[in-house]
C-alpha cells in the first residue's frame, strides 16, 4: 500500500541525508521515481546533506504544477522523495496525496516543521493535516545549553529576530562566511537551532 510520509525536525536533524538515502533505497530495489526539492542550500535543483552528499533533484517553485510534473516523472507504483516540503504550497502536497492514493505511488516528505518564529509552515501543516505517517526524526539536536532544540532560530547581524518574512535564505552553517558589506548585501542572515527558552530569550551563547 503506497503512503504519504512527512518526517520532520528542526535544522541539522538529517533530513536531507535521509532523503538521500530513501531515494538511494528505493532506486536499488529498481524502482523508478522522482527527488524533488525547494530552495536547497546547494542552490536550485539539487539536494546537499551536511555529509557532503548531493543529488540533482527536480526544484519545486511557486508556480510548479505538481500534478504535471509528477505525472511526467513518476510512473505508476514508483515513488516520490520530497525535501524541503516546508516551503511547497498546500496546493502543492495536495498534489503528492493525489499521487499516493490515485497512483499507487510512495511519496516520502522530508522537512521542517515549524519556522523561526515557532509559526507552523503552509506546506508543513497540510502534511500534518493529510500524511498517512508523521516522524519526528529522532536525531537529537540541542541547543548550546544542552536541551533539545526545538525553534530554528534567525538572526540578523547576530542578533536572534522573532519579526519578519517567512522565508529568508540564510547561512546555517555553525561559522559563516566572512560579513559582506551590509550596504552592498544587506543584513546578514543566518539559522541557529536553539532551545525554546533560549528562542524567547534571545541568547545564542552563554553570557550573551
Ligand atoms: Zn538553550
Amino acid at each position: 500500500m503506497a503512503e504519504l510520509r512527512f518526517s520532520y525536525g528542526v535544522m541539522s536533524a538529517g533530513k536531507s541525508t535521509l532523503a538521500l538515502q530513501v531515494e538511494h533505497t528505493w532506486t536499488s530495489a529498481g524502482r523508478s521515481g522522482a527527488l524533488l526539492t525547494s530552495k536547497d542550500r546547494g542552490g536550485a535543483g539539487r539536494v546537499t546533506s551536511r555529509l557532503g552528499l548531493h543529488r540533482s533533484a527536480l526544484e519545486v517553485g511557486p508556480a510548479t504544477d505538481l500534478d504535471q510534473v509528477l505525472r511526467e516523472a513518476v510512473p505508476d507504483g514508483g515513488f516520490v522523495v520530497a525535501d524541503e516540503v516546508q516551503f511547497y504550497a498546500p496546493e502543492q502536497v495536495d498534489a503528492l496525496a493525489r499521487c499516493v492514493d490515485l497512483r499507487e505511488v510512495d511519496v516520502a516528505c522530508f522537512g521542517l516543521l515549524t519556522d523561526f518564529r515557532t509559526r507552523v509552515f503552509p506546506g508543513s501543516q497540510r502534511l500534518v493535516e493529510l500524511a498517512d505517517v508523521l516522524v519526528p526524526l529522532p536525531l537529537p539536536v540541542t541547543c548550546w545549553c544542552g536541551r533539545p532544540a526545538r525553534v530554528n532560530a534567525r538572526l540578523v547581524d547576530g542578533e536572534v529576530v522573532h519579526e519578519g518574512e517567512q522565508v529568508v535564505l540564510g547561512d546555517t552553517a555553525p561559522l559563516g562566511p566572512a560579513a559582506l558589506d551590509p550596504d552592498v548585501f544587506g543584513p546578514e542572515v543566518h539559522y541557529q537551532v536553539l532551545c525554546r527558552r533560549h528562542w524567547a530569550q534571545k541568547r545564542t551563547a552563554s553570557g550573551s
